[in-house]
């Protein structure tokens, strides 16, 4: 059984076998408690040990982070905010961790150097509650689209196009890089290559998401894309995962409604089910985490126009690193000035200057701005990135050609359009952003299991 079960149960007197990590054992000289864990809770169970029935040799490997099985019985705790313990009859050691080499002692550590032993540290209290907590936000996610009709569409990790224009990419090849084969004009030889061609990881299961909603109305996307961003920020991966919603029949408002609506049910459902994992989080990182859940499920977003954003921000009067006037891609401080100072909730901002937003997006009458959305969110800024999509042949063909792409990468996206094209919209959710959000951390190093990052791609 794991220990989160027995942790609720009242069948006292009955037999039981556990297994986990210990992580303390303390005691006098008639008992030892061992404080044992298994990952399927924050809190630990009690095993009592008494030392008449067990040999020193028996305790003696018994050290923080060696595994363990126990037999024995489960018994009503008299100890204060416990239960339940377990009194040991047989104790077996699967593995020992000498103190001597062991990193994860009892005291506390810094994220930092859990972020250099990342292989141990789902070990720890914390990254146990994390990785918990992405778990059920995972599950909350295919739960959310599978009761509303949206179907699960895996797109390719793989691919030749890099007209997404949303960061550098990285280049997948089985050239010998020694030995490249060169054209006749000095270039790279692609045609020798794996796929004939050059290609790269996707920075966005977008464009194919696409061709999805357009054949079966309502899907979503859920998995790895990659950025080859050499920015080293506590927002920023190299790996990470995205979820995108794309959605036939949906404008911007329907996007907007969607969008407010998934994050509200995210954030409500760990509430409900990750609350163990809250409290902690909340009692040892951020004591405004739960507070600040909640209000966030509670109250509307504020919808507003970037040129009303960028008015707010200059009558602000104050002092920003990057000043900000009309058609400057906005900063994660003036995100945050928006959100957390100004309007004290969830800002989605639309109708962004088309400069600075991909081509797919849906141009506005204005021939200034397009149909684009961002949902900004306190200590995290930009959660969410969306648009309603261009569905007209004719001004996506002009945007492609005015911004130079390349017709063999783009010819059957275009093609959507050209036959059965419908108005569309759609949004990425970067997940690690959603975790910050929920687990209250401030590094999105620190809610991903093995962060991948500019000179870092170890474990
Ligand atoms: P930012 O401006 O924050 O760099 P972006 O505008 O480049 O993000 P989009 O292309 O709109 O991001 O991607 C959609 C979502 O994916 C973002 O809203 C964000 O939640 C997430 N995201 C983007 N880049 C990263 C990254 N490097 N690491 C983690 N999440 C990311
Ligand atoms: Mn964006």
């Amino acid at each position: 059984m794991r220990i989160a079960q027995l942790l609720k149960s009242t069948d006292y007197g009955t037999d039981v076998v556990v297994k986990g990590w210990v992580r303390t054992k303390r005691g006098n000289k008639n008992v030892a408690f061992i404080a044992l864990n298994d990952g399927s809770c924050v809190a630990n169970i009690q095993i009592v040990a008494d030392l008449a029935k067990f040999a020193d040799e028996t305790l003696k490997p018994v050290t923080t982070g060696s595994c363990i099985c126990v037999k024995g019985r489960l018994v009503e705790s008299l100890g204060a905010g416990q239960g339940v313990e377990v009194q040991a009859d047989e104790i077996e050691v699967y593995g020992t961790a000498d103190p001597d080499s062991y990193p994860l002692q009892k005291k506390g550590h810094t994220l930092e150097f859990l972020r250099d032993i990342a292989y141990l540290r789902p070990r720890t209290n914390t990254f146990g509650a994390i990785l918990r907590i992405r778990h059920a936000m995972a599950y909350a996610i295919h739960k959310y689209f599978n009761d509303r009709g949206f179907f699960y569409l895996h797109t390719p990790l793989i691919t030749a196009s890099d007209c997404e224009g949303a960061g550098a990419m990285f280049q997948v090849t089985t050239l010998d890089m020694n030995n490249l084969p060169k054209t006749e004009d000095g270039k790279v030889d692609y045609t020798q290559d794996f796929f004939g061609k050059s290609c790269s990881l996707t920075v966005s299961g977008q464009l194919e998401g696409e061709l999805g909603a357009l054949s079966l109305g309502q899907i979503y996307t859920f998995g790895p894309t990659f950025r080859a961003e050499n920015s080293n920020t506590p927002r920023h991966l190299a790996e990470f995962w995205m979820i995108e919603p794309e959605m036939a029949f949906y404008d911007l408002e329907d996007n907007m409604a969607l969008a407010e609506d998934f994050l509200k049910y995210l954030i409500g459902y760990a509430l409900e089910n990750c609350r163990e994992d809250l409290e902690f989080m909340n009692k040892m990182w951020d004591n405004e985490l739960i507070e600040r859940l909640k209000f966030v499920t509670e109250n509307d977003f504020v919808r507003l126009d970037y040129t009303e954003g960028v008015r707010i921000l200059k009558e602000s009067g104050r002092k920003f690193e990057f000043p900000c006037d009309w058609g400057c891609d906005l900063q994660s401080e003036h995100e945050r000035y928006l959100v957390e100072e100004h309007f004290k909730r969830p800002v989605i901002l639309i109708n962004y200057p088309k400069e600075i937003k991909a081509f797919y997006m849906k141009q506005n009458e204005d021939g200034k701005t397009v149909r684009a959305m961002d949902v900004l969110f306190p200590k995290i800024g930009e959660i969410i990135g969306g648009s309603e999509r261009e569905a007209d042949f004719g001004k996506l063909n002009a945007r492609v050609k005015e911004l130079n792409m390349p017709e063999k990468d783009i010819w059957w996206y275009l093609n959507t359009r050209r036959w059965g094209s419908a108005p569309h919209s759609g949004f990425g959710l970067g997940f690690e952003r959603l975790l910050l959000f929920v687990t209250g951390m401030g590094n999105i190093r620190d809610v991903i299991p093995f962060p991948r990052t500019p000179k870092n791609a170890e474990f």
